[in-house]
């Protein structure tokens, strides 16, 4: 069997809620883990920051320009608020850090609604500047996001424990396959749940369903993620073990205190309890069914 330790110290499968398993029973028995993309396994804030900056200037261009100054700097006080945009930087649990592209599109037409403009238009002008911007997003981006620090390093370690690894995130497929395959990753994942699977985090079905890909129940997955949204979905889907990551942005997001947090990837360890007879060390997880060029069987990140 095969256990989580964060600083050495096993962790334990949280009980929350049911009552008849108290806190504390022991260590939980994990199959497989399931990442969060952005700010847990990439740097996203230098190319999030330029999407969201981007997206002021345009929507600014698009205000009538003989619009009253102070209507402009309505606007982009809004907007600056509405995308976390900070002087010291993208706030981690902002919109532009965790939610989908749709939920940023109709924020952003709120916005110009604010400032006096109907609906209609100010969905057609949020449209069109997202149109615009799009390309700033993900990989091909000139702020093309980096692993976080030591995540190659723990990617080896687990699959050589037979750990199966997801992606669960609010990105479109292309861009989570993009990152996973520059970084030669993409042998250590046997699925991914993206903006394009219904439904998408932070629903709890989103858990359930990328289980079903990986063939493993959510009571023996653990969830890694940089927001409390996902944190909450993982503990909503029955998933034991449910860490924060922190060294994702510049500014620490906010998490929920009684959730473990790691500040390095170094932190996490696995042990195994009673290795199965017959089965080898490092061939559980194979690349034959890792993830590879093929479609994985529609929410997107920002
Ligand atoms: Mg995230």
């Amino acid at each position: 069997m095969v256990h989580l330790n964060l600083g050495g110290e096993p962790l334990e499968a949280w009980h929350a809620g049911r009552e008849a398993e108290p806190a504390g029973v022991g260590a939980a028995e994990i199959k497989a883990v399931l990442f969060d993309k952005d700010g847990t396994m990439s740097h996203s804030e230098p190319m999030l920051e330029a999407l969201a900056t981007a997206r002021v200037f345009h929507c600014l261009e698009a205000l009538d320009h003989q619009a009253q100054r102070q209507r402009r700097d309505v606007l982009e006080d809004l907007l600056r608020r509405a995308y976390g945009l900070t002087p010291a930087g993208i706030h981690p649990a902002s919109i532009t850090a965790v939610a989908s592209r749709g939920h940023n599109l109709i924020a952003t037409a709120t916005a110009f609604a604010m400032v006096g403009l109907g609906w209609p238009e100010a969905l057609a002008i949020s449209e069109d500047v997202f149109a615009r911007t799009d390309a700033l997003h993900g990989q091909g981006s000139q702020h093309r996001p980096q692993a976080t620090d030591g995540l190659a390093d723990l990617l080896e370690r687990f699959s050589a424990a037979g750990l199966r690894c997801a992606v669960i995130s609010n990105d479109h497929e292309e861009g989570i396959r993009d990152f996973l395959a520059i970084h030669g990753f993409q042998r250590h994942f046997q699925a991914i749940w993206s903006a394009e699977h219904q439904p998408c985090k932070p629903h709890p079905d989103a858990v359930h369903g990328v289980c079903r890909e990986l063939g493993i129940a959510a009571g023996h997955c653990a969830l890694i993620g940089d927001a409390n949204s996902d944190l909450r979905m993982a503990r909503a889907a029955g998933v034991p073990v449910v860490l924060g990551y922190r060294a994702g942005w510049r500014q620490p997001p906010p998490l929920e205190p009684d959730v473990p947090q790691l500040h390095h990837w170094s932190e996490l360890t696995v042990s195994l309890s009673h290795p199965e007879p017959g089965v080898s060390m490092g061939t559980i997880s194979s690349d034959a069914d890792a993830i590879g060029s093929a479609p994985v069987s529609g929410c997107s990140q920002a």
